[in-house]
């Protein structure tokens, strides 16, 4: 009797044992199978001859997916990925699979429903059919070709082709049969969907410098770190690597923090490689979509396979290179679920499969540049622009005499940016109209009642949004406490500067993008093409358009609002403020207009925004770097954080008073267990959220200590207790 192990996405330790049955099925295989009156997806992870439990005990194995195996390397990732981050086997396992392969109805997902005239149909269909009724006839015409038609082929033809249908089918003109389509990768796909519009460009000595040095040292594990500044030609020296791998009949994986960043690089691959299929992966597309690229990525059949942090599962089979593009970005760590770091697993698979990594960002994260440092990563710079050089960045103090919020100086420069037929960016990483309501009379603030969050006014609705728990409620009309109804929006949001810019240029098209705006699916696609066809004179953003895009009428960029960030109590505060606004100064001047920033703020001189004047990069690293030593702060010390959530505030301290206890009674030298605190936003969605942090000098420390805390921690009975651990948290 043949036996399957089987693993299972479910909240208890697998494997499961199941009979094999009359299927055939390997390690790797994707099955269905009875789990208490339910049936799942799992993953056979073993088959054996032998099982722990009595075979008349067992229960059989339904379906077997039709599908090739998971690969080795999925298994080895997904193994990493169960150790490091402290999560069940099954899990792990599934974190990587497309959702089209999750479903126990995968077959059916891939059906379709196919028509056919039959003998009566196509001597009496159409009979008496005016010439006039056009779209009736072109579903006709279609029909006559004799061969399955699909229902959105029948669409297509003629829009109300559903009614059309039925009513043929109820004449009996037609015949109708279900076609079981799994995708599988098609051998005859084309290989070069690429699109014309490249221009080649002739390296600079950095960039030449920096693509031999990595070309040199292909056959090994390496981590490169390219360091160059915005605008350096880094996604050139990229492409010029790639192109060696490429001829070297490898794969390249390609990620990037964010969806939005996908469609223009994209672009520039296919026109760069008009003869290599280009496959993207991402949360947003289809489930057809995604389980077909992945396909064609996991399957070695895609050279260059794009994608954001999910991308990273794909376990590309001929794997030669990964490039990971912004790589100090927080987009690549999860925050939910599994709390993974797609950058570091990006390193574990390149390091595993012996090939090299290249980690690129004008603003390297700390962690990184620390591994420079300690000679583990190699860097490559990249300190000039080849076109124009880098835009001067100018800090204007607020002027409080300005009732609007943009100091008369900056409305200037805006008026002769748009004077001269050029774009301005105004940053404001702030949505809504204003951060909070607020009473004038007896200091009342509108809170959301499920967060300890203000509300944000978005005044073009008339509503209050919950930016942490997604609440909405109406914009009240007088104070909730004293009934006053001088109510007063205090701070400021993309939509008050939308209408400050609006009203003091009038006739200037002005356009806002931020996640409100850009709700919709290609909603944010549409807008970077008006942006790139200027058609808009100001625009008025959020972090969104902060990183990676490239507009070449851009020649001014505004910075308000970035005085909020100076005085946060995380740790990690300076080296984020810092970076952004080093990432959206080098926005404007890449095309052929100069660039200029100019940063308003109250602080003048705050060190953050002297060292982004006076300082470079490095001098700024390395200072933060000796804070950090002396605080002994990561990159000096590894965390763990135990996030806990319930409804009930007393569990959340009661759960996490256990685990403390637990934790110091596990005696290892150079570890430190923190007292446990509420998270920064302590109530969220109406759920208790508390936290307890592990601080261990080394990473093996905090692995043993885990190894023993972790099974201590889920043992810990609590009614309603969420937990997580967070390893290497970004927000503590
Ligand atoms: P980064 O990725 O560092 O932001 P890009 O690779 O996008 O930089 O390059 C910025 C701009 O400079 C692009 O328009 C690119 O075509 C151009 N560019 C890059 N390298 C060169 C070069 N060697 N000569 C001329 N133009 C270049
Ligand atoms: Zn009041
Ligand atoms: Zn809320």
């Amino acid at each position: 009797m043949t036996f399957a192990q089987i693993q299972l996405d479910v909240p208890i330790e697998g494997p499961f044992d199941y009979l094999v049955g009359a299927h055939s099925v390997r390690r790797g295989s994707i099955v269905v199978v009875p789990f208490r009156n339910k049936k799942m997806v799992g993953v056979v992870e073993q088959v054996s001859l032998t099982s722990s439990v009595a075979a008349h005990r067992l229960k059989t194995i339904e379906t077997v997916f039709d599908l090739e195996p998971l690969s080795q390397s999925y298994f080895y990732l997904s193994q990493f990925v169960a150790n490091y981050y402290r999560v069940r086997k099954g899990e792990a396992l599934f974190l990587g699979l497309p959702t089209a392969v999750r479903r126990v109805n995968f077959i059916d997902q891939f059906t379709e429903v196919v028509f056919k005239l039959n003998k009566a149909g196509v001597q009496e269909v159409g009979v008496n059919l005016s010439k006039r009724a056009r779209g009736k006839n072109r579903l006709l015409d279609l029909f006559k070709e004799d061969r399955w038609i699909t229902l959105p082929e029948a669409l297509s033809a003629y829009s109300l082709a559903r009614a059309e249908l039925a009513n043929w089918e109820k004449r009996g003109w037609i015949e109708r049969r279900v076609e079981r389509a799994v995708p599988k990768h098609d051998p005859n796909i084309t290989n070069s969907d690429g699109q014309e519009g490249h221009t080649e460009v002739v390296l600079t000595k950095a960039q030449n410098l920096a693509v031999e040095s990595v070309i040199a040292k292909l056959g090994v594990h390496q981590t490169w770190l390219i360091h160059g500044v915005t605008g350096s030609g880094k996604t050139e020296v990229y492409f010029e690597i790639m192109a060696e791998i490429l001829s070297r009949k490898k794969q390249v994986l390609v990620l990037v923090p964010e969806i939005n960043l996908t469609p223009q690089f994209e672009y520039r691959l296919r026109s760069r490689f008009p003869h290599q299929k280009v496959v993207t992966l991402n949360s947003s597309m289809t489930d057809r979509e995604r389980f077909q690229n992945w396909q064609m990525a996991r399957l070695g059949v895609a050279p260059i396979v794009l994608g954001t942090r999910l991308a990273v599962f794909a376990a590309l089979p001929k794997l030669g290179l990964i490039v990971v593009d912004e790589e100090h970005d927080l987009s690549y760590k999860q925050i939910e679920g599994v709390r993974y770091s797609a950058r570091d697993l990006a390193i574990c698979v390149a390091s595993q499969a012996k090939v090299p990594i290249i980690l690129g960002s004008a603003t390297p994260s700390l962690e990184s540049y620390f591994n420079v440092v300690e000679s583990r990563y190699e860097r490559l710079v990249l300190s000039e622009r080849p076109q124009g050089p880098l835009p001067r960045i100018e800090l204007i103090p607020v002027d409080r005499s300005q009732n609007r919020g943009i100091s008369p100086q900056i409305l200037q420069s805006i008026k002769s940016c748009i004077a001269n037929g050029e774009q301005a960016l105004v940053f404001m990483n702030r949505r809504g109209y204003a951060s909070a309501l607020f009473c004038s009379s007896c200091n009342w603030v509108a809170m959301c009642h499920r967060c300890s969050a203000k509300l944000t006014i978005h005044k073009h609705t008339h509503r209050m949004h919950c930016h942490y728990c997604g609440y909405q409620g109406k914009l009240p009309n007088q104070c909730g406490a004293c009934g006053n109804q001088d109510l007063i929006g205090l701070g400021q949001g993309t939509q008050r500067i939308e209408d400050s810019l609006k009203a003091e240029f009038p006739d200037v098209s002005i356009l806002r993008i931020d996640s409100d705006t850009t709700k919709r699916k290609g909603a944010f696609m549409e807008m970077r093409g008006v942006i790139e066809k200027s058609e808009v004179d100001i625009i008025v953003g959020t972090q969104m358009l902060a990183k990676g895009h490239d507009f070449p009428n851009l020649s001014l960029v505004v910075i308000l609002g970035s005085d909020q960030s100076l005085f946060s109590s995380d740790f990690r505060a300076t080296e984020r403020l810092y970076q952004q606004l080093l990432q959206v100064s080098g926005r404007p001047g890449r095309g052929a207009t100069e660039g200029k920033v100019v940063l308003q703020t109250e602080f003048p001189q705050h060190p953050v925004y002297q060292s982004l004047i006076h300082e470079t990069f490095d001098d700024f690293a390395q200072k933060l770097l000796t804070e950090r030593k002396e605080a002994l702060f990561p990159p000096y010390c590894f965390q763990a954080l135990l996030r806990v959530a319930a409804k009930k505030e007393s569990s959340v301290w009661s759960f996490l008073s256990s685990a403390q206890v637990k934790a110091l009674k596990i005696k290892i030298a150079e570890l430190e267990v923190y007292d446990a605190v509420p998270s920064p936003i302590f109530k969220m969605a109406g759920l208790y959220r508390g936290q307890l942090l592990i601080q261990a000098t080394s990473r093996s420390v905090m692995r043993k200590f885990l190894n023993a805390w972790v099974s201590e921690v889920n043992a810990i009975k609590e009614n309603g207790v969420r937990f997580t651990f967070d390893i290497d948290p970004i927000d503590v």
